[in-house]
């Protein structure tokens, strides 16, 4: 994968206040930190109020080290058009009133649509970070979120070589393409415990390295319906049945949905907790045997520790961690199960294949590109700097 080259020296300081950060989710807050902390007090955040309470989004803005968000209201708990139009029309009311120079977004969120909606609306700037992720799943609200919010902005942040190809598929000009690596290289480097501290943590939890699987499972298509959350419940405890420790940090609507559906009995020997600190799920992470996950940023942060992953899922926009051997695609029934015995089984070999493979998310210089990629498309780099 050929990356835009390192940042050089800065271009002229940003304004204060004056690139709005526009995100609503847990996967943004945490990709976007290091981005934040690059731009410095240029940054204007704002949170839509998407997921905002303080297990998904107080937590993350202090440990992550984030300036207070401006915090848009009345857009949590509605259904996805709503949280659309309500969070669009007070940024568009922000903006109005105080232009920033520049808009950046991340990913595909109800809140990522809406930013990219405002901005385009105003006329305003707009970078797309991790652009051009494509599940081509059109049953996903996130794979039109993304397609939109790709065709609205005017600088597209590329992870991977890949993603930049799936961007010049849809015919978008090259000028607007760079490819940059993914944030999440350095906010996993940076925010994974010291050893020490992990090896507390682990003990906290009663675990040993390399002998647990941890889990996380949020998404609709895993908990919509009794059947598919009771189909990888079923899995998970009969992997803690045959003896192997399961973690699961349970997301509110997960949690929701096994009251609903009457499950709880399947997780009787399951170690459930709430979510956890971002910290705190990478230390555990980092020394399980096996993830077993739906989520999209845990794709990417096992590749950076070195560990295998099943995805829950019927597709994926993140094929790099299936093609460097990181992670497989399994249903959530018995597929689930079987790879998840035979993973295990070879865990020992699999851990050291794994950890002498580089990441495909590339060298942890994302965000400094990004940053500057983003001055540049504020203000324009000044002559000196040339
Ligand atoms: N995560 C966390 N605590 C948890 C579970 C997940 O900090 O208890 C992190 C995880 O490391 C990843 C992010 O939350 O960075 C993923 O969020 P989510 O699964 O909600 O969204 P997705 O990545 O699927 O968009």
């Amino acid at each position: 994968m050929t990356m835009c080259p390192p940042p050089r020296p800065a271009v002229r300081p940003l304004a204060p206040a004056s690139v709005a950060v526009v995100l609503g989710t847990r996967p943004e807050l945490v990709k976007l930190a290091p981005l934040i902390h690059e731009l410095g007090d240029a940054t204007r955040l704002v949170h839509t109020g998407q997921h905002w309470d303080e297990a998904m989004s107080g937590r993350f803005l202090r440990d992550l080290g984030l300036p207070r968000p401006e915090l848009l209201t009345g857009v949590g708990g509605r259904p996805r058009a709503g949280q659309i139009a309500q969070s669009l029309g007070q940024l568009d009311a922000a903006f109005a009133e105080d232009r920033p120079a520049a808009v950046v977004v991340q990913g595909d969120t109800n809140a990522t649509l809406a930013g990219a909606l405002a901005a385009n609306a105003r006329e305003i700037p707009l970078v797309h970070v991790e652009a051009g992720l494509r599940s081509f799943d059109r049953a996903m609200p996130e794979e039109h979120n993304r397609v939109m919010v790709d065709h609205l902005a005017d600088l597209l942040c590329a992870a991977t070589g890949e993603n930049a190809a799936n961007l010049r598929a849809e015919s978008l000009d090259e000028q607007r393409i760079t490819v940059t690596g993914n944030t999440v290289v350095e906010v996993v480097r940076r925010q994974l415990p010291e050893d020490t501290d992990r090896a507390a943590l682990l003990a906290r939890h009663g675990l040993a390295a390399d002998g647990y699987v941890l889990a996380t499972v949020h998404r609709p298509e895993n908990t919509d319906t009794a059947a598919a959350l009771g189909a990888v419940l079923a899995e998970l405890d009969r992997i803690a049945r045959a003896g192997t420790p399961v973690l699961f940090p349970m997301h509110p609507r997960t949690r929701a949905a096994v009251e609903r559906f009457g499950l709880d009995a399947l997780l009787a020997r399951i170690a459930v907790t709430g979510p956890v600190g971002y910290a705190e799920f990478l230390g555990l992470a980092r020394h399980a045997a096996l993830l077993v996950s739906d989520s999209g940023g845990v794709q990417e942060e096992c590749t950076v520790l070195g560990r295998p992953l099943l995805v829950v899922r019927r597709s994926t926009e993140r094929p790099e961690a299936v093609d460097a051997g990181f992670a497989a695609l399994v249903q959530p029934g018995e597929e689930l199960g079987a790879l998840a015995r035979s993973w295990l089984a070879d865990s020992p070999e699999r851990l050291a294949a794994l950890a002498a493979t580089p990441s495909p998310y590339g060298d942890g210089l994302a965000s400094a590109r990004i940053a500057r990629l983003t001055a540049q498309l504020a203000e324009g780099p000044l002559a000196a700097a040339a």
